[in-house]
């Protein structure tokens, strides 16, 4: 309907590192259900918006809304309970602890929906249906039991999306979701994300223009902290000035 905010907004993100300008003047909007993938060569500030976008980052100036709310003033559990979670490219997995009981644990997270505060008493048998549709969903219902320290690499990312999931989130923001992976591993991922994506808005920073172009249906690129160009995948990578960044990378 005309006049919804966007899922999730900048208005004018400015970032400042003791004088550098790693985010200049970002406006973009990403609409509720679509996948949005932010790319850009090397330092161009891609790591710096998705701090800001999940309010990990304070900007120094400009807003971000989610829904039309403005979430930047908040610290990040507000922004997680607000519908707004991320995934980590460092890792939240406990190693000494099974795949199962790492989607435990943070079920019953307290940056989860005050309604669900009271979950954390309810014992793990009633959060454990949840669990096991959260593993299903990020292709390790097979794994379950497993020591996550045991996990490959790739099974690792796939635990920290189902982690994210765990917080129910509306918008979802992936750094990097297919990084250091094989062929293999890209490909289990991508899949993945396709999935997760139904009745939700993903945002995913990703170097790999194959899973770009299988996923987004829209695109920003960023250079020197600014948007070059923002828009649907294929009149995007078309577009000369977007073509030079990469070739004059
Ligand atoms: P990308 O993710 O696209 O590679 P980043 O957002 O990591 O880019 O970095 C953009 C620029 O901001 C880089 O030049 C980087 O050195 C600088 N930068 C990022 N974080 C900090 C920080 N905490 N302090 C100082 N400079 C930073």
């Amino acid at each position: 309907p005309p006049g919804r905010p966007p899922a999730l907004e900048a208005r004018h993100l400015v970032k400042d590192f003791r004088g550098f300008r790693a985010t200049n003047d970002v406006t973009l909007g990403i609409e509720e259900g679509e996948i949005h993938a932010i790319i850009g060569p090397n330092g161009a500030g891609k790591t710096t918006l998705f701090h800001l976008l999940s309010g990990f980052l304070t900007p120094t100036s400009g807003e971000v809304r989610l829904f039309g709310e403005r979430i930047d003033t908040l610290p990040p559990h507000a922004v997680v309970r607000r519908g707004l979670s991320r995934s980590f490219q460092i890792s939240s997995v406990f190693p000494s602890m099974t795949v199962r009981e790492n989607v435990l644990v943070a079920l019953q997270s307290p940056t989860r929906l005050p309604g669900q505060f009271w979950s954390r008493l309810s014992t793990l048998d009633a959060l454990a249906p949840r669990a096991e549709e959260i593993l299903a969903d990020v292709g390790l219902e097979g794994a379950h039991a497993r020591l996550a320290a045991d996990l490959s690499h790739g099974e690792k990312r796939q635990l920290e999306i189902g982690i994210s999931l765990t917080q129910d989130p509306r918008v979802l923001l992936l750094d990097e979701p297919t990084s250091g992976m094989g062929t293999e591993g890209i490909a289990r991922v991508t899949g993945l994300v396709e999935r997760v994506a139904r009745g939700r808005t993903v945002v995913l920073v990703e170097h790999n223009m194959g899973v770009v172009a299988q996923l987004a249906h829209r695109i920003t690129v960023l250079q020197y902290g600014a948007v070059l160009a923002s828009g649907r995948y294929d009149d995007v990578r078309r577009d000369p000035r977007v073509i030079e960044a990469y070739l004059g990378e």
